[in-house]
């Protein structure tokens, strides 16, 4: 069963049956068919209904973000943010997904030679809950604007978001079949990625979904394109903007109410400003309003799912008893909804699982580091490589951090976000392949070598 519950209150909103063998079958089907009448559209006709897609978000930022924040429970100012940000990427690919795509010609023997991008085919997209529309659009902007058709196979509690997703690929006028939605639980991921009409997946969510996920396409010869989890370091040395340091350090562990595969995770701050530095974050995490999303005072809402409160709960006490100091916060909120408190350990011993696991949660776990070599060790320590944002006024500093972080990003007093206009992605256990940017388009496309006598 697939159930949309709101996560300020527990109650269920609505439930949805899984679709039955034979409704996949014909989605399947349509896609199929779509493709071959789709893939001959013109890129001009493409980006004409990704701007009325950006059109639509824009008109219903609103109603899309109440959707958001009733079924996962973020800040209604985040969610209609994301129905614009949405948009964003849609004007984005609409206007530069030609010239990403315009044959490149390369001299060789041959009178011409050239590289031409064509379409692959219908694409999985497995995707969770934390951006309902963000992580759907950065994935569909770029694919559909180079002509392939996807398939969705959203996170079991967004099911209402992505119904309405699809909803508005089809008012923005794409033929019925380019975008569909599956209800489908992940039991039935594997009958869709096997099937012959799918040619390749992109999966948004944990190292172990990717993993399987991966395999699975593995045996089928099928790419795929994995963004997973992340426990990004936050650096701080004694040159920074202490002040700006803490607010966007608060900001960056309790985004999405703590649940971005890029939010800060690991705060490592040098010696020398360790203690003010701690003192500081701590008293502003304490100052946050945990309560109703939908209310503009709140500044972190719910857990999205009580499954994602019981894990954050289970990580945070391990941790304490492995030897964890406890600055603030460590408890679930009284009440209906899955709410946490804001936390902050430190003092996390080498052997306790949170510091190499992700935790997607409002707890932040503070290190202390001698210098840069320390401070880069201690980053680098997660099998995970997606985000890195180190705050330096130095310039070797600097550069030491943007040559050694193994991150996929690495942002320099600055909070890691993505940007339609740059590249992301991971390395290590956060996954491989680029959304985003150049990159992000050409990775669902055949490149294919033309050589003429
Ligand atoms: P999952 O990775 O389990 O879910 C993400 C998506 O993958 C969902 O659509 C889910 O479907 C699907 N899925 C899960 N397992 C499989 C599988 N074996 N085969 C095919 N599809 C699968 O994330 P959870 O929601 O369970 O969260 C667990 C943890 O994952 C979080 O605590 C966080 O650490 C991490 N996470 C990271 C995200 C990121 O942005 N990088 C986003 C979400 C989670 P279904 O919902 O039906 O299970």
């Amino acid at each position: 069963m697939i159930r949309s519950i709101n996560p300020a209150t527990g109650e269920v909103i609505e439930t949805f049956e899984p679709l039955a063998e034979n409704e996949i079958e014909s989605r399947l089907n349509l896609a199929a068919e779509t493709f071959i009448d789709y893939r001959r559209t013109s890129l001009a006709e493409r980006a004409m209904k990704l701007l009325r897609a950006a059109e639509i978000l824009e008109a219903e930022r609103e109603r899309f973000g109440r959707l958001m924040t009733t079924e996962m429970g973020k800040l209604f100012k985040a969610a209609v943010e994301e129905a614009q940000k949405c948009a964003w990427a849609c004007r984005f690919y609409a206007e530069n997904g030609e010239r990403f795509l315009a044959d490149e010609e390369v001299k060789t023997n041959a009178t011409r030679s050239f590289i031409r991008y064509r379409p692959l085919g219908p694409i999985l997209a497995i995707m969770p809950w934390n951006f309902p529309f963000w992580q759907v659009f950065r994935f569909a902007a770029p694919a559909l604007m180079a002509g392939n058709v996807a398939l969705l196979k959203h996170a079991s509690c967004v099911p209402q978001c992505a119904l309405a997703i699809e909803d508005l690929f089809r008012r923005a006028g794409f033929p019925e079949g380019v975008f569909q939605t599956l209800l489908i639980e992940s039991s039935q991921v594997e009958r869709v990625l096997r099937d012959r009409r799918v040619v390749a997946a992109t999966l948004t969510g944990s190292d172990a979904a990717g993993a399987s996920v991966a395999s699975i396409a593995g045996r089928e010869i099928k790419k795929t394109v994995l963004e997973l989890g992340g426990s990004d370091p936050f650096i701080v040395m004694p040159s920074a903007d202490l002040d700006e340091a803490v607010s966007v350090a608060v900001r960056a562990r309790t985004i999405n109410n703590g649940q971005s595969c890029i939010a800060a995770k690991r705060f490592i701050v040098h010696e020398r400003i360790y203690d003010e530095f701690e003192r500081r974050f701590v008293a502003a995490m304490e100052r946050l309003k945990v309560g109703d999303p939908l209310d503009p005072a709140t500044d972190v809402g719910p857990l999205a799912t009580r499954d994602q409160l019981e894990t954050v709960a289970a990580q945070v006490e391990r941790a304490i008893s492995a030897g964890a100091r406890l600055l603030t916060g460590g408890h679930r909120l009284a009440g209906p909804g899955f709410f946490y408190a804001p936390t902050v350990l430190a003092d996390i011993p080498e052997d306790a699982p949170a510091r190499r696991e992700e935790v997607f949660g409002p707890v932040a776990m503070l290190f202390r580091a001698r210098d840069a070599d320390e401070a880069i060790r201690l980053a680098n320590e997660t099998d995970f490589g997606l985000g890195s944002s180190a705050w330096t006024r130095d310039e070797r500093e600097q550069e030491r951090f943007i040559e050694e972080l193994e991150a996929g990003l690495v942002f320099i007093n600055g909070m890691v976000a993505s940007d339609p206009r740059l590249p992301f992605g991971g390395v290590k256990r956060s996954g491989y392949g680029r959304e985003l940017g150049a990159f992000g388009i050409r990775e669902f496309v055949n490149i294919k070598t033309v050589w003429i006598r």
